[in-house]
């Protein structure tokens, strides 16, 4: 969620707001509560005020005079009406929604609200406003038929609040995370899984059981293509081919291993699977169409695969791959090597 987002949000919620306390200060003035009818009139210009705040860009100003306030006018109506109609309840939904904002204040680098103290200030209103109408009582009378339809209004309007803020709380971290996992993961050029994570990959994938094989990867005369379309045609071959790769083997682990090298593992067997793959994969670079700036570049990749055998580390498999991959380089480049004589 973005700046946008957020302003787009607080804006309804404050509009949601005065809605209520227009329809409030009309059931004030059906029961004859005076007091509280006057109350709603500087209740009512807080939020007006908070219009301004939100346009202005002050949302830590709105969300503090807001949480202010709400808990006192909460505070007067559970005093005036008794806690029956179900007013104190706003004071609970309030604190969680105060630690989600001094979430997001952090996350946007806005000034810190201190969720603790406010969820104290909250509390203390809370108890005090409760506590008086349950020993004295309330200041004006309510028919019970009346209050139990507030009681139920509120805590639906609670519930929904809180049930909303978490929701959307939520799939907002969800998302950082998954930025989180991508930055840690991906190579930022490409989309592929980096060299760090692919070594994880390769590290979890040696106890397996099922037979696999990985393919490393070189573009051919890679620093000529740099020194002749220039470093952008070079970084667009780079995305190009990571997509063809991607869609030629989309259950496969890719990854970007360095500049120009890739490293793909794949479940299957070498000879049934990984070589019919990997080959496939070599005439489709060499018959793809890279027109970068209306100028066609050719580009073909030689590739050494290897199957892993038992017992082997992942730093012997990735080395029978590279050997066979620098065999192909030095027999004429754009081919797969899966075998040599060394090997
Ligand atoms: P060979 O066929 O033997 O692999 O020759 P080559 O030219 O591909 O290999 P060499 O190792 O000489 O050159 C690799 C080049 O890859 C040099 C470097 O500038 C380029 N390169 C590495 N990373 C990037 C990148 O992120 N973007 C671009 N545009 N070029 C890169
Ligand atoms: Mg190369
Ligand atoms: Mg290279």
């Amino acid at each position: 969620m973005n700046q946008k987002d957020i302003r787009k949000l607080t804006l309804t919620i404050n509009t949601m707001i005065l809605l209520l306390v227009f329809a409030l200060a009309g059931f004030f003035w059906y029961c004859n509560a005076t007091f509280l009818l006057w109350f709603s009139i500087p209740t009512a210009l807080i939020y007006v005020l908070g219009y301004s705040l939100i346009f202005r860009d002050r949302l830590d100003i709105y969300v503090r005079v807001v949480y202010l306030w709400l808990t006192f006018y909460m505070s007067v109506t559970s005093v005036c009406l008794g806690y029956k109609l179900g007013f104190h309840l706003y004071c609970l939904s309030m604190i969680p929604i105060i630690f989600y904002t001094e979430y997001m204040a952090e996350k946007l680098g806005k000034r810190k609200i201190n969720a603790i103290a406010v969820s104290c200030i909250i509390v203390v209103c809370y108890l005090l406003s409760t506590g008086y109408s349950a020993y004295v009582g309330p200041i004006y009378t309510v028919d019970n038929s009346i209050a139990g339809v507030f009681w139920i209004f509120n805590s639906l309007i609670v519930l929904f609040f809180l049930i909303s803020y978490s929701s959307i709380m939520l799939g907002m971290v969800g998302g950082y995370e998954k930025q989180l996992t991508d930055i840690a993961h991906k190579d930022r050029l490409t989309g592929l899984y980096n060299r760090h994570y692919m070594m994880t990959r390769l590290e979890e994938a040696v106890s397996d059981e099922r037979p696999l094989f990985l393919a490393m990867i070189d573009i051919d005369n890679f620093k000529l293509t740099n020194d002749q379309y220039g470093h952008n045609a070079g970084d667009y071959v780079l995305t190009n081919l990571s997509r063809i790769m991607n869609e030629t083997c989309p259950e496969c682990d890719i990854s970007r291993w360095g500049g120009e090298e890739f490293l793909i593992m794949s479940k299957g067997d070498i000879t049934e699977q990984g070589r019919p793959l990997l080959e496939k994969l070599r005439a489709t670079v060499e018959q793809a169409e890279f027109l970068f700036e209306e100028q066609k570049i050719p580009v073909t990749i030689t590739v050494g695969i290897a199957a892993l055998r038992s017992g082997q580390s992942v730093d012997e498999w990735i080395k029978v791959a590279d050997d066979r991959l620098y065999y192909g380089k030095k027999n004429g480049k754009n081919r797969v090597v899966s075998e040599t004589a060394e090997s």
